[in-house]
C-alpha cells in the first residue's frame, strides 16, 4: 500500500488498571502491546482511544479521520454510550475498517452490526490452542505458516451465534476438544469488519509475532480505497425522463 494508513485501537482499559496480575503482563495496557505491533510498520500511523477519555476518545473528528478501527472490550461492554455506538456503525457503513478482538464479540458494535447475540462457550483454563489457516490464499494469512499456536489462551467454542462469516480465515482447535471459527470477515455497507478470536487479557498473546503480523494484515486488508461517494435519497435525473 502507497499511503500511509490512520488507525485507532480502542481499548476499554480496565482489567489493567484494576488488577495487577493484568498490569503485569500488559504493563502499557492491551491498546499498548497492539499499537506497538502495529508500530512495527512504516505504513501506519497508530493512535489509541480507551473508554473513560471523554467521548470514549471516539470524537466525531478521531473517527471521521480513522481509516481502520480496533475493538478490544469486556467487562464494560455496557458502558459504551450507545451515541459512539452510532457514530463507529455509521463510519463502518461509510468504509472505515473495523477488527474486533476476544471479547469484543459481546461489544455493543460488534452485536449491532452481526445483528445476532455473538454468544459462544468459553473456559479459563489455559488450554493450547491451534489456529489453522483455512484460507491459505486470503490476505489476512500472508506469511503465515499452516498454523498458529498459542501455548495458553482462554478457550472459546461454538456454536459461536454469528451470521455465516464472508470469509472464514482461520479455525481454532484446542486442547479441551473444542474448536472455534476464529478469523472471521464480513462487509457491512462500503465497510469491512474482522473478528479475530485470540487476546485474552491474562496472556501476552498480543506480543506473539504472528498474532501481531495478522493484527497488520488485517488492518491492511480492512482499510477502504478510493471509494466511490455514496448519495442516498431523492435525486434529480441525470437524463430527460
Ligand atoms: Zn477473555
Amino acid at each position: 500500500m502507497d499511503r500511509s494508513l490512520q488507525v485507532t485501537v480502542w481499548n476499554e482499559y480496565r482489567h489493567e488498571r484494576e488488577e495487577e496480575r493484568f498490569a503485569k503482563i500488559y504493563p502499557e495496557g492491551i491498546h499498548g502491546a497492539i499499537a506497538a505491533g502495529l508500530r512495527e510498520h512504516s505504513d501506519l500511523v497508530v493512535r489509541t482511544a480507551t473508554l473513560d477519555e471523554a467521548e470514549h476518545g471516539l470524537s466525531p473528528a478521531a473517527l471521521d479521520t480513522t481509516d481502520v478501527l480496533l475493538w478490544w472490550g469486556h467487562k464494560a461492554h455496557d458502558a459504551v454510550d450507545d451515541e459512539t455506538v452510532a457514530r463507529v456503525q455509521a463510519r463502518v457503513l461509510a468504509g472505515m475498517g473495523l477488527i474486533v478482538l476476544h471479547s469484543g464479540h459481546f461489544s455493543k458494535i460488534f452485536k449491532r452490526l452481526m445483528g445476532t447475540s455473538c454468544d459462544l462457550k468459553w473456559r479459563e483454563a489455559g488450554d493450547r490452542e491451534r489456529l489453522w489457516v483455512v484460507d491459505p490464499g486470503h490476505p489476512i494469512a500472508a506469511g503465515l505458516g499452516e498454523y498458529i499456536q498459542l501455548d495458553q489462551e482462554e478457550m472459546y467454542g461454538e456454536h459461536f451465534d454469528i451470521p455465516p462469516p464472508e470469509a472464514l480465515v482461520f479455525v481454532s482447535w484446542f486442547s479441551g476438544g473444542e474448536v472455534f471459527r476464529s478469523g472471521c470477515c464480513y462487509t457491512r455497507g462500503a465497510g469491512k469488519i474482522f473478528y479475530f478470536r485470540p487476546g485474552h487479557e491474562s496472556h501476552p498473546t498480543y506480543f506473539q509475532p504472528d498474532v501481531r503480523r495478522v493484527v497488520a494484515n488485517a488492518v491492511r486488508w480492512a482499510a477502504a480505497e478510493d471509494l466511490p461517494r455514496r448519495t442516498f435519497g431523492n435525486v434529480p435525473p441525470l437524463e430527460t425522463v
